[in-house]
């Protein structure tokens, strides 16, 4: 990843945020952030993960099960569960909208 100002590639390693890397170009002193790829696991790992935990299984077993430390199986799971917990809310209202619609629907259908 070179600097997007001025095209350098030294750069150093300047924390991390929001779950990017920072970096600070050696060059102009610009701060940018380059998004971390989860390059060690694959996204179906990930799920592969989260399947074994819904039928139960402990992180160690699912880390044992996938060649990977239950330290990764473990973060991956927290994440998924901040992501399901985002899913439920944004369920509640989509049913919520989906209520609307129906009544939208309803009262359209009554008037033609
Ligand atoms: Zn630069």
């Amino acid at each position: 990843m070179n600097c997007p100002k001025c095209n350098s590639s030294s750069h150093k390693k300047n924390g991390i945020v929001g779950g990017r890397q920072r970096y600070k170009c050696s060059d102009c002193g610009y701060n940018y952030t380059v998004e971390l790829k989860s390059t060690a696991f694959s996204a179906s790992v990930k799920r592969q993960a989260l399947q074994l935990y819904l039928e139960g299984l402990g992180f160690r077993s699912i880390g044992r099960f996938l060649g990977v430390s239950h330290v990764s199986v473990q973060k991956w799971i927290k994440k998924f569960g901040q992501g399901l917990e985002d899913l439920k809310s944004e369920n509640e209202i989509s049913v919520v909208e989906m209520d609307e619609m129906h009544t939208y629907i309803g009262i359209k259908k009554w008037h033609c």
